[in-house]
């Protein structure tokens, strides 16, 4: 349970057809100020865009040159691109009134049955590509799932993602998967966890792809609680990129928290919540195993959580919580 304190919690799933956003936590504000001066232009052109009628931000496919190529933007890179895919993806997701395809900062790189698509730049979409391209398997495999066409969204501004997400704001959120039974996922990620590109930003980012892209795989239910979604999307990002982000101060008491404690307005109980419902599921995996644990978070998805667990670990989910309860506070207290 060796784990990296940082003054970082993140994430969020939200149901399109719901409003059960999830809150995260980002006590780092200096990388967002940095991007939102450098690209400020971009935002008003989206948000005039998306005031158009249905349809009309989005290139045809007969005409597809409503994108730039990536090409030109000066930055080389061996990425596909797909205007057609891209105005494809986004018209799915019936996206096409808050993601404008013809603002000349818009590009796309496809790769696969992925299409990232955002205004950060190409060498910046780029590196997101690679990321998912690295991720998107070993995440699949981790979680017992299988593929899906996938959107990506980058926003480089703050106006951007929360036009594209539909109301969020970066403050709360650093990445959101949008899922919806019968609609291929989507993710918007925060532009503060891809404008820079020093070693901590670039695991941070990773590890924000991987939380996404567990939700996005796996498609938890809007039924499903949050600990369960969230602890376990904690728990095989920090797994598969080798590092966990947690709150400078972590909580000496432990307990589950309730869904309304991701979703708080405070963020400092909204990182504990993303801490404890994680430290749990490591928990759980050290008791018994990765595999185990993504049995039960299966089974939970379209059952009961008492019952998931109980089926799967053998032992009432009160009384395991009873035990971890009682080592975590051991541990805070011989760490405190
Ligand atoms: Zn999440």
């Amino acid at each position: 349970m060796a784990r990296a304190a940082l003054a970082v919690v993140v994430v969020g799933v939200m149901s399109l057809s719901g409003c059960s956003t999830d809150a995260a936590v980002k006590s780092s504000k200096a990388s967002t100020a940095t991007v939102t001066t450098s690209t400020a232009a971009t935002s008003a052109s989206a948000t005039s865009t998306s005031a158009a009628g249905p349809a009309s931000g989005i290139p045809s496919a007969a005409s597809p040159s409503g994108i730039p190529s990536a090409t030109s933007g000066g930055a080389s890179t061996s990425s596909a691109l797909d205007p057609q895919q891209a105005a494809k993806a986004v018209e799915a997701r019936d996206l096409q009134n808050d993601v404008s395809l013809t603002d000349p900062d818009m590009h796309a790189i496809v790769r696969g049955d992925v299409v990232v698509l955002g205004t950060i730049g190409t060498a910046r979409l780029a590196n997101v590509a690679t990321d998912v391209d690295d991720l998107a398997g070993r995440v699949r495999d981790r979680t017992s799932s299988t593929t899906r066409p996938l959107l990506v969204l980058v926003p480089a501004t703050e106006a951007e993602f929360t036009a594209w997400t539909g109301g969020e704001s970066t403050d709360n959120e650093d990445g959101i998967t949008f899922v919806q039974a019968g609609v291929d996922p989507f993710v918007v990620l925060s532009p503060s966890v891809i404008a820079n590109t020093d070693t901590d930003t670039t695991a941070y980012r990773r590890f924000v792809i991987a939380h996404e892209l567990v939700h996005a795989y796996t498609q938890p239910a809007q039924t499903l609680r949050l600990w369960v979604g969230e602890g376990y999307a904690q728990m095989v990002a920090g797994e598969l990129t080798e590092s966990d982000y947690g709150a400078d101060d972590i909580p000496m008491a432990a307990h589950l928290p309730k869904d309304a404690e991701f979703t708080a307005e405070d963020p400092r109980t909204a990182a504990d919540a993303y801490w404890l419902a994680s430290d749990f599921f490591y928990y759980l995996a050290s008791q018994w195993s990765l595999e185990e644990c993504t049995a039960f978070y299966t089974a939970a998805n379209s059952s009961s959580v008492e019952a998931a667990f109980q089926k799967v670990f053998k032992r009432p989910l009160s009384a395991v919580t009873a035990d971890w309860v009682k080592s975590y506070e051991a541990a805070a207290e011989g760490a405190a």
